[in-house]
């Protein structure tokens, strides 16, 4: 066994959580090291690379080099095949991860963290980390651990958090990059309906004109039913010609964490449950709080006062929270409810040039426009 060296902070996990954070840390003066169980950054990869503009505002200047696609809109479809536009110029991207996680890894770099790959963490022991590393066992001493070790986390019961997931705490996802399909390049489709994605929902995030993104995720407490087997009926529906270039199967959490922070250690990301409830979105809270954690991380080293949990709060859970409820009305919707709602979508913003969304106002008006929904939609939100 070599000999163990020190780090004042070490973060698990190099995707955009664990990246933030360390290059947050290291530009805050305290010494970091990044660990990376793959040998690449951003390989493999379950994403279907959405990011919308107005969720890293403050946070991260997205380079033109990161992104296959800039997005004007979306085009969502009804479960009975009803599709409305919503125009919303400039909304956000279709990311390459594949370029977008190693540069965040290499800002990490150059901000002064260490960044490891092919290195796994095994375990802790008080404040060292046993990592595998190059077929042997070495151990880091850390004063403050940050876990960004993404959905499958170990580090958080490694810190006695329980981020075990039930079936109603995650939606089961599967998606194919497709080419040789005909699509809006400029718009990402969202498809509603118990057909195709019982719980959850159905996308296709454009990379070009001619590829694609296209998945779906559903909830295991709505359905028996198979992602892989939604998702090839529908191809084979939508896109009978298409070539499948990747596969993903893999799960997003939908479960809120009563604690993700001791005295000298957080979960970031996907590790913290931070992914949103309603979309499965998580790379924006990823960058958010991976940032927010190596500020405050570093703060914590040099003794001075921190502010995680407020910051946290404020920034990403008072929305999750709300986006919670609004997951339990979703989740007691059929498929006739979903077109009453849908068609009142449809006239809010048909026509319209949105340059903002605002769930809270938004899930007001709808429910004001369905009686249906009314009663208990009221009941269980407000
Ligand atoms: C099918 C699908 C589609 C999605 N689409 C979108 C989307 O369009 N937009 C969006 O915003 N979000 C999307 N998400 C969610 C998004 O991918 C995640 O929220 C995001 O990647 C979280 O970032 P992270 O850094 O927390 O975790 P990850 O990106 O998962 O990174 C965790 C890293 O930790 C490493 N690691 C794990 N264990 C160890 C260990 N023991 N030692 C060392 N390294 C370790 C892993 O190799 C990995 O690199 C999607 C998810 C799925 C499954």
């Amino acid at each position: 066994m070599s000999a163990k060296q020190r780090f004042d902070v070490v973060v698990v996990g190099a995707g955009p959580a664990g990246a933030c954070a360390a290059a947050a840390a290291a530009e805050n003066g305290v010494s970091v090291l990044l660990l990376e169980e793959h040998a690449e950054v951003g390989v493999p990869l379950a994403c279907a690379e959405g990011l919308s503009r107005s969720t890293i505002q403050g946070y991260l200047e997205v380079q033109p080099g990161w992104v296959a696609r800039s997005l004007s809109g979306s085009i969502v479809r009804s479960p009975r095949g009803r599709e409305f536009t919503i125009e919303y110029p400039n909304v956000g991207w279709v990311m390459d991860r594949k370029v977008f996680d190693p540069a965040l890894a290499e800002r990490a770099q150059q901000r002064g963290a260490v960044v490891k790959l092919s290195c796994r963490a095994t375990g802790i022991e008080d404040n060292e980390i046993s990592v595998e590393e190059n077929g042997k066992t070495v151990r880091y001493q850390w004063k403050y651990l940050i876990g960004a070790d993404g959905v499958a986390t170990h580090v958080g019961s490694w810190m006695d958090i329980d981020t075990r997931l039930g079936p109603a705490q995650i939606e089961i996802c599967a998606q194919y990059l497709l080419s040789n399909i005909m699509i809006d390049a400029d718009r990402a489709y969202l498809i509603f309906g118990r057909k195709y994605a019982p719980g959850g929902y159905a996308w296709i995030f454009p990379k070009s004109a001619t590829s694609a993104n296209v998945g779906l995720g559903l909830s295991p407490v709505k359905t028996k039913e198979k992602p892989k087997t939604l998702l090839d009926h529908w191809v084979m529906e939508e896109f009978p010609a298409a070539k499948i270039e990747e596969r993903v199967f893999s799960g997003v959490p939908a479960k809120r964490l009563k604690r993700f922070s001791g005295s000298n250690f957080c979960l970031v990301g996907d590790a913290a449950r931070f992914t949103d409830p309603l979309s499965g979105a998580g790379i924006a809270n990823a960058i958010k709080s991976g940032t927010i954690a190596g500020r405050n991380a570093a703060r914590v080293i040099r003794g001075q006062k921190h502010d995680l949990e407020n910051e946290i709060k404020k920034e990403i859970l008072d929305e999750l929270d709300w986006h919670y409820r609004v997951r339990n009305v979703y989740l007691r919707l059929d498929d006739e409810k979903f077109e009453d709602i849908f068609r009142v979508a449809e006239k809010i913003f048909h026509g319209s040039i949105i340059t903002d969304i605002n769930t809270r106002r938004l899930v007001k008006q709808i429910l004001l426009y369905s009686p249906h929904l009314l009663k208990v939609g009221f009941r269980l939100l407000f």
